[in-house]
């Protein structure tokens, strides 16, 4: 069984590696310049080991609870481990957040980046920051507005001075992703940021021709979730 379950995270990590590449390949983008960040929410460790074993990295979660249950000891094994926090931060999880995660994607308020900033200057352990942008305005969605996103840009990198070195977003389930994807490489070019975190199993190759520098890809490597996670 466990051998079953290596094979199928290994396979459909070089298929979806192989996808990036094309995709990268067609955008006339350079090889390389496009990060696979592998989302294990909902997954066991186990399942993550064999993502580690395929010679993977890179990985995202969107709980901090749920992280710190599974990485401290995956990154025991494999202390080259990176991991991104892709999903809402409350201001009582800041500490455990700095501690556990490598990079911060979803920066979407003031108070946590206030937050951030504080226990970054506590700790002097200073991550690389992503504002997440709700490109959609969907009101039950974080993130900050599309037309608040420059001010708010400015007050993490210039009062706070957060490490802010690119934007994120996850554009409406229904609809095309791509206008979603070129608002943020706009918002990101006017403010002279580099990363661009944008696209998942279903759009990864559309958010690649539209600059992603990052893809956070769960589905598609690890197979479907329970219903309770999207
Ligand atoms: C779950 C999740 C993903 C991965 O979604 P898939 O469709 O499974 O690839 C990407 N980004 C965020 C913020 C997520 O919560």
């Amino acid at each position: 069984m466990e051998e079953v379950i290596e094979k199928i995270v290994a396979g459909n990590l070089a298929a979806v590696r192989g996808r990036i590449e094309a995709a990268t390949r067609a955008a006339g983008r350079p090889a390389g310049s496009v990060a696979l960040v592998a989302v294990s929410k909902t997954h066991p460790a186990a399942i993550v080991r064999e993502a580690l074993a395929a010679g993977h990295r890179l990985f995202g979660e969107n709980r901090v609870q749920e992280a710190e249950a599974k990485y401290p000891a995956l990154r025991e094994s494999f202390p080259d481990l990176v991991l991104h926090l892709i999903g809402p931060l409350q201001t009582n999880k800041v500490r455990d957040a700095v501690s556990l995660f490598d990079v911060i994607e979803t920066v979407d308020r003031p108070r946590i980046a206030a937050a951030l900033a504080r226990e970054m200057e506590r700790t002097g352990r200073r991550l690389p920051c992503l504002i997440e942008v709700n490109t959609g305005e969907e009101p039950q969605k974080s993130g900050v507005l599309p037309e608040a996103a420059d001010a708010f840009i400015d007050e993490c990198r210039g009062r706070l001075g957060l490490p802010i070195v690119g934007l994120m977003c996850v554009p409406p389930v229904d609809g095309e992703p791509a206008p979603h994807f070129a608002l943020l490489r706009e918002i990101a070019r006017r403010t002279g940021l580099e990363v661009l975190s944008m696209g998942m199993s279903a759009d990864f190759e559309t958010a690649i021709r539209f600059g992603a520098t990052h893809v956070r890809v769960g589905t598609a490597i690890f197979g479907a979730r329970g219903m309770e996670s999207a």
